[in-house]
Formats: structure tokens, C-alpha cells, sequence
């Protein structure tokens, strides 16, 4: 049979996998990966926290599938401003639309405005080097800063400000945040969960992690730990959740110890407003009790409300994806909605053609693992639906090089991003970190023809 071609929009680890799952399904699929960042790996390199390098090993299993003679990668090639609907329906049989989940959720209250509220979407983008945030400013000159949410990404944030310059020299955190780290001035980070320890979404060894930092003392009131009998219904039916509740126990002291930096984690509030002059000064908060709603344990709040100081406030509540153009997308559940994979919604000529994978999927949830499983179930569902097509799809083949470069589009090709990779950890040899990245495509393009 003749090449199956198929174009996965996204080159994150969805992306990565569902092109690997591809390969292994059958030969007669042919890979295009695009991305509109010039370079791979989506929230690998520009999400996972640069003190946690181990986990951005799996860019290694990714530049095994890049290398496949099968696979192409087009970086800095976006949806749809340089290649469109129209133009990948005629050129290929198959879409994957792997893009992940590009914006954060709102707090929806009066002053989110304020300078100096930030949503960790943006911070962490900021820290890591992403080429659209790099131009940012943030100031950690401040005493006390909140952080909104109590799951993975907040502690991620709340590990990152806790810790000094010294802590962070030997990562790969961009240069520009690490000179901001060198003023790092924050005595206090409040941590803020919605509901209570029970519910506490991050998990176990990310808690623990806050309290093996240096100089730095976790603060859990004893009082905010007593449960309720639905809660500990919930800590006796999850093993997960009571090993992030015996770490908390961990951090039970009312004694502050003063020569330290504090992470408190308090339970039960709602950001209700953030006030200030221009900028962020306090948040009111009001405390909640939980409320059995159809066996899910909700937040109420009760009319009691305080204040928390600080100049900074990250809101860590989740991220959300976006509708893409021309394709179905479902506000609620903030995905493109799909069976298994298969796209659901789309009648005409792409009909049973276009795939999802990854967080734009099934939302925001899980670790970079569980995409292989989810590329696999959608890329199995393609293979399923393949016997009842008449192949090929595509109306004519297409030389996108040559498309691209007709338009004068910079593209990165992946022998050209294993070049730039290659260039980004010598630059961190020089210094012992694990890479310096480049933080946009003429920067590396320069240095490429330099070297
Ligand atoms: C801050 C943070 C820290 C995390 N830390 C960890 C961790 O330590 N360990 C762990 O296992 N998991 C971690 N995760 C989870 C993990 O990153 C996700 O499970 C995974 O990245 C989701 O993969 P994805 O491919 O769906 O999305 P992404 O990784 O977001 O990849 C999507 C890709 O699509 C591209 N794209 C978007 N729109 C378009 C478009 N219109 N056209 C072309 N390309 C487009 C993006 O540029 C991106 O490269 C973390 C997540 C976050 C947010």
C-alpha cells in the first residue's frame, strides 16, 4: 500500500507519542510535526520546573521517534497561520491535533488585573525561557506572595520562590529570571488550597520535596489538619491522599522558626478580591467548609473573610485549552470533543480524519507518561477506522519545504533543532548547568551559522 500521511499539529509529548505510535502501527504511515514554537517538546522544555531535569530525560525517547526517517518536525510552522485546514486537508490523509492546553483558568473576581497578579501559566512560561514570555517582568523584591491552587504546578512555583539564587544557578532557568532570583526577597509564600487537606491535589513526593529545602520551614497550623468524617471517608479510599495528608502532618507546628524563609499551606479559602492602588496589596479570602454535593466534597463559603498581605499573587488553578480554528470545540469541559480520539462534530470532507491527543483531549490533567497511553488509544483508533476509507484522502503531494519557504518561513527541521540542542548544552557545560537555552530562533539561527 502507498504512504498514509498524516500531519500532527503540536510537539509536545502528545505529539511525540501519537507520531511514535504511528510508526509502530504500521509502515505505511509518513509523520509531518508542526509546531509554532521553533523548537520541540512543548511543556518538557518550557513547563517542567528547570530543578527538575531527570524528567526532562523523556526529550531523549522524543528525539529517537524525530530522528525516524518517517518523521519530519517543522517548528515555528503554527496552525493556522501558516499551514491552515485547507491545506492540510490536501496534503494529508490524516490530522492529530496534539496542541495541548495554551491558556490558564481564571479567578474571575475584581482586581485579578492588578499588576502583579500573574497566572502561573505565564510565570512558569517566564522562568523557563518560552520565546512568546521571555520579554516579561517580574519582581520577587517582595515580602510575602501568594500562591492560589495546592496542585502540582503550585508547588512547582512554590519550590521555585522558596529557593535562593544558589539553588537555582546549576538548572536551566533562563538567565534573565535567574538575575531576578538573585534579589530574591520573599520571606513568606502562602500557599492557598480551596478545600481542605484531604482534597489537596499535588502529590505526596512534590509536598515533600518543600520541606527538604535548605533555610526554608513549611508551616501547616495543627488546626487546619482535623478532618471531617467525609474526609476521612475520602483519605480511607485513597492512597494518594493520605500520604499527601501524613506529609502535611510532617509540617503540623504552630512555632515559627524566624531565621527561615516560611511556605504556609492553608486550607479552606477562596480568593475573593485583590486590592490595591495599581498593584497587588492583599487578598481577601473567604473560609469555606466543605459540603457533601453528590459525594463530592465542595467548597461553601461561610460569610468569614481575612486578609493576607502580599505583592505578588500567582494563581496555580489549572490550565484550559483553546478553540482552534475550524474545528468543533467544547466550552464546558474545554477540549475538542472526541470518542477515543476520533474527533467528533466534523461533517464534509474531513470527516472521520482529524484525531486529538494529549491535553487537548481530555483537559489538563496527568504527567508527560500518561500521553503514550492516550496517543496510543487515538492512533488505535485511527488504525480501527482505517479498513472502512478508500485511501489516499489527499488531493495532490505537497513539497511544504518548498511551501514554506515560498513564504520566507524560518522552519526548523529536526536535524537542524538536534544541531541547536547539541549547541545549547555546551553552552551549559561551559557553566555546569544542563543547557542554556536559546530563547528565539535568530539567536539560535546565529549561532548555528557561527559554529
Ligand atoms: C508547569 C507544568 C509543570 C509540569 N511538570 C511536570 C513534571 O514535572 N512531570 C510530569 O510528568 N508532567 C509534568 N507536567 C505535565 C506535562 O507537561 C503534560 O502532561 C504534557 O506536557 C501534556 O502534553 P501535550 O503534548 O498535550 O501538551 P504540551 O506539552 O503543551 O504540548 C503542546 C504543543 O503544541 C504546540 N502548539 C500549541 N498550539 C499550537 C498551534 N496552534 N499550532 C502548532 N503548534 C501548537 C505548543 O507550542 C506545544 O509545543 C507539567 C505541566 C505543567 C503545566
Amino acid at each position: 500500500m502507498e504512504k498514509v500521511k498524516v500531519a500532527v499539529i503540536g510537539a509536545g509529548p502528545a505529539g511525540f507519542y501519537t507520531a511514535q505510535a504511528l510508526l509502530d502501527a504500521n509502515e505505511i504511515f509518513w509523520v509531518d510535526i508542526f509546531d509554532t514554537l521553533p523548537f520541540p517538546y512543548g511543556l518538557v522544555r518550557y513547563g517542567v520546573a528547570p530543578d527538575h531535569q531527570k524528567i526532562k530525560a523523556v526529550a531523549k525517547v522524543f528525539a529517537k521517534t524525530g530522528r525516524n526517517k518517517r518523521v519530519r518536525f517543522f517548528g515555528n510552522v503554527g496552525y493556522p497561520d501558516l499551514i491552515d485546514l485547507d491545506l492540510l486537508k490536501e496534503c494529508y490523509d490524516f490530522l492529530f491535533f496534539t496542541v495541548g492546553a495554551q491558556a490558564d483558568r481564571k479567578l474571575n473576581i475584581p482586581g485579578e488585573e492588578l499588576k502583579g497578579s500573574v497566572s502561573s501559566t505565564e510565570f512558569v512560561y517566564w522562568y523557563n525561557g518560552h520565546p512568546f514570555f521571555c520579554q516579561r517582568k517580574y519582581n520577587l523584591q517582595s515580602r510575602n506572595v501568594i500562591v492560589v491552587g495546592i496542585g502540582n504546578v503550585a508547588m512547582d512555583v512554590a519550590r521555585l520562590l522558596a529557593k535562593n539564587y544558589d539553588q537555582l544557578n546549576s538548572t536551566d532557568m533562563a538567565d534573565y529570571a535567574l538575575e531576578e532570583w538573585k534579589r530574591n526577597e520573599i520571606e513568606n509564600i502562602y500557599v492557598i488550597a480551596r478545600r481542605g487537606p484531604a482534597q489537596a491535589k499535588c502529590s505526596a513526593p512534590e509536598l515533600k520535596e518543600l520541606g527538604k529545602i535548605e533555610g526554608v520551614q513549611v508551616v501547616v497550623s495543627p488546626s487546619e489538619l482535623q478532618l471531617d468524617e467525609n474526609s476521612l471517608r475520602e483519605l480511607e479510599n485513597s492512597s494518594s491522599a493520605r500520604k499527601v495528608y501524613e506529609t502535611l502532618k510532617q509540617f503540623a507546628t504552630d512555632n515559627i522558626d524566624p531565621s527561615k524563609r516560611h511556605i504556609f499551606i492553608k486550607f479552606l479559602l477562596s480568593p475573593r478580591e485583590i486590592l490595591g492602588n495599581g498593584k497587588v496589596e492583599k487578598v481577601r479570602f473567604e473560609k469555606n467548609r466543605l459540603v457533601n454535593k453528590d459525594g463530592y466534597l465542595a467548597a461553601e463559603g461561610t460569610a468569614v473573610f481575612e486578609e493576607i498581605n502580599a505583592s505578588m499573587v500567582i494563581k496555580a488553578i489549572g490550565y484550559r485549552s483553546f478553540p482552534l480554528e475550524g474545528l468543533p470545540f467544547d466550552e464546558k469541559a474545554a477540549i475538542i470533543p472526541n470518542e477515543s480520539g476520533a474527533v467528533v462534530g466534523i461533517e464534509g470532507d474531513l470527516a472521520g480524519r482529524v484525531y486529538v491527543a494529549g491535553w487537548v483531549k481530555r483537559g489538563p490533567r496527568g504527567l508527560i507518561g500518561s500521553n503514550k497511553k492516550d496517543a496510543q488509544q487515538s492512533v488505535n483508533k485511527l488504525v480501527e477506522n482505517l479498513t472502512s476509507f478508500s485511501l489516499p484522502f489527499r488531493k495532490r503531494e505537497c513539497d511544504i519545504k518548498e511551501y514554506l519557504s515560498q513564504r520566507n518561513v524560518d522552519y526548523i527541521d529536526f536535524p537542524t533543532w538536534l544541531k541547536i540542542d547539541k549547541l545549547e548544552e555546551e553552552r551549559g557545560k561551559k557553566l555546569g548547568k544542563p543547557r542554556v537555552k536559546f530563547l528565539d530562533l535568530q539567536e539560535a539561527l546565529k549561532a548555528l551559522e557561527k559554529d
